[in-house]
């Protein structure tokens, strides 16, 4: 399953809520502001959820979901602070997080990993990333440190967590869909072993007390992290059980995982999906 699924999806769910508007038409979205803690806020619209720091520095935000979102959420970015928009990072270069860059570009400089600008350029458009990384950076802003830190090849292969230490909030981009089987997008360098490496690897390093942020699920704890990570971790474990004893892709998909995931399924990562998935990721 391609990026475009996705893209399309997403879209497809903008239409549906923005009445009889076309595909570009947001005038029946609306953003919604919640206090996450510290200076940190969740706006929520359509596409993957901006994370903001707010204070007497000004402002950084986190994703800028789609270009014609652009003035509702300025409009919720006025409503937060009156101070300047300094500072704008991309979780991932898929387009639910980036179409709002080139409403922003001029205003901010956006910082993201090499891989996002590497496969944003792809397109021509404005708004790309002006300063890109490998590892991680450090923003030292509204009086706390705010890192950036990449996992490689999981989601994606540009994906990067913010963590805001003094709030204790990250930002944890595509890595997590709560309560869904997740979509790890094999086209643009994600990797299921890599996804698990990721998962595993927040699990130890991050702050226990740390709220999580994501782009597509409710504001999550530490122990759902590791609740899901335990899931994924038997659900891989089964697939390549099956893959093992030798079945097909088919075969596995026709026998399904245990039934206590069914509920798992939704409209972008069906179990079939998430089979195909992780089958691709581990036949060598
Ligand atoms: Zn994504």
């Amino acid at each position: 399953m391609g990026y475009w699924k996705l893209f399309a999806g997403l879209t497809l769910v903008t239409s549906l809520s923005a009445g009889a508007g076309g595909q570009n038409d947001f005038s029946g979205v609306t953003i919604t502001t919640t206090h996450v803690a510290g200076n940190v806020y969740l706006l929520e619209g359509s596409g993957g959820n901006i994370a903001v720091s707010v204070g007497d520095d000004g402002i950084l935000m986190i994703d800028a979901q789609f270009v014609g979102l652009a003035p509702k959420i300025e409009a919720a970015l006025d409503e937060l602070s009156k101070g300047d928009l300094k500072f704008l990072l991309n979780t991932h270069y898929h387009r639910d997080h980036t179409s709002g860059n080139p409403a922003f570009g001029d205003q901010a400089p956006i910082f993201a990993h090499h891989n996002v600008r590497r496969r944003l350029a792809e397109d021509p458009q404005e708004g790309w990333p002006v300063v890109t990384f490998e590892e991680g950076l450090s923003i030292h802003f509204n009086g706390e440190e705010i890192k950036a830190l990449h996992y490689p090849s999981a989601h994606t292969d540009g994906d990067v967590l913010v963590h805001f230490t003094g709030a204790k909030v990250v930002h944890i981009g595509d890595l997590i869909f709560s309560d869904r089987f997740p979509y790890v997008d094999l086209d643009a360098g994600g990797d299921v072993g890599g996804y698990l490496n990721a998962i595993k690897r927040l699990s130890r390093e991050l702050p226990q007390d740390v709220l999580l942020v994501s782009g597509h699920s409710p504001v999550m704890t530490m122990d759902y992290l590791q609740g899901y990570r335990a899931a994924l971790v038997e659900q891989v474990a089964f697939i390549r059980a099956g893959m093992d004893h030798g079945r097909t892709l088919e075969q596995i998909q026709k026998q399904g995982l245990p039934g206590k995931w069914k509920e798992w399924t939704w409209s972008f990562v069906s179990e079939a999906d998430w089979i195909e998935t992780v089958f691709k990721s581990y036949r060598h």
